[in-house]
């Protein structure tokens, strides 16, 4: 499937790959040609659009595409963990809302998690999102985000509680939201065509229903203290359902878990101790 989907572009990848550095601009014609063939939702349930095929073979695709044009495997790799988010945490209305037009290659998501101060101790995060009526108001500013300014849903961790990962929800966020604006894209020497966003969030209004649920209660809602899961959602002990986000802090980065996503049909975590948990690395 990744050979028959890449063989239109044969050798011509590294050549667009040239002129798209070169220019500095985001390859969205590009994205949405893998998307069209099917390259855009590889490990995902066919439910929802997605390929149903074993994650060796996306990461197969990432290797492939890599070899090419890395910025814009960097792109696919992004896009990819917003919809692993999407599928494992969110609603089932949120998923039926949003996974189609995502793992067809017609959307595509940004995932918001580093700012100024915190970056591999992603866990020390600042940006807040306070409960409103039916929702949350995020405010806060993020860093070094993989085309936050071209995505359509962004992935936002933002902190609803105390200290550490365990104060911090996860909010899907769509680019025409009031309040939400990309600021600017950094001026880079290498990887000129995946561009790398500063964004704001000024009083940013996300619904109840773009929450993620949360890993460290996986049948409530985060912040909720009583109320049910999303149907559909496996009853699974935390220890056996968590992710983190890449929220794992600093002790939990030295351990980064060498584990794929569970969007594998195949791959299933290893039991772990209370209270420790798996971790997405950073993109
Ligand atoms: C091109 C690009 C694209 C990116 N895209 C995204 C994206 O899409 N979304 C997103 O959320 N983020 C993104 N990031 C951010 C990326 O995840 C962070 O840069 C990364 O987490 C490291 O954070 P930092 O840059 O603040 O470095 P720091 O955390 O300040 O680390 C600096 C150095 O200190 C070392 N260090 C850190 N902690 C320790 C420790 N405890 N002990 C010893 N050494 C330590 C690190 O290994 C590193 O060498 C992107 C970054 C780049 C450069």
């Amino acid at each position: 499937m990744i050979e028959k989907g890449l063989r239109r572009f044969g050798s011509n990848l590294s050549e667009l790959a040239a002129e798209y550095e070169e220019r500095g601009e985001d390859p969205l014609p590009v994205y949405r040609e893998l998307g069209a063939k099917g390259l855009a939702g590889l490990p995902f349930d066919p439910a929802y659009g997605g390929g149903g095929r074993p994650y060796r073979e996306y990461l197969d695709l990432i290797e492939e595409l890599a070899r090419s044009w890395v910025a814009l495997a960097v792109g696919i790799g992004v896009h990819t963990l917003v919809c692993d988010a999407v599928q494992r945490f969110a609603t089932e209305e949120t998923r039926r809302e949003l996974l189609p037009a995502m793992l067809e290659g017609e959307r595509f998501g940004a995932y918001a998690l580093t700012e100024s101060s915190s970056g591999s101790d992603a866990a020390s995060l600042r940006t807040r999102a306070k409960r409103t009526e039916g929702g949350y108001a995020i405010t806060g500013r993020k860093q070094f985000c993989t085309r936050g300014g071209e995505a359509d849903h962004l992935l936002v961790m933002a902190r609803t509680g105390g200290d550490g990962p365990k104060g911090v929800t996860a909010f899907v966020v769509d680019r025409l939201t009031p309040g939400f604006r990309p600021a600017h894209p950094e001026r880079k020497m290498a990887w000129r065509s995946s561009p790398t966003w500063e964004l704001v969030f000024e009083n940013c209004h996300v619904p109840d229903e773009r929450r993620l649920r949360s890993p460290w209660r996986p049948w409530m809602p985060a912040g909720s203290g009583s109320r049910p899961a999303p149907s559909g959602s496996p009853r699974r002990p935390a220890t056996r359902r968590s992710a983190t986000f890449g929220l794992s802090g600093r002790r939990g980065a030295a351990r980064w878990s060498r584990a794929p996503s569970s969007c594998s049909p195949t791959w299933r975590p290893a039991s772990r101790p209370a209270g420790s948990s798996t971790s997405t690395p950073p993109a």
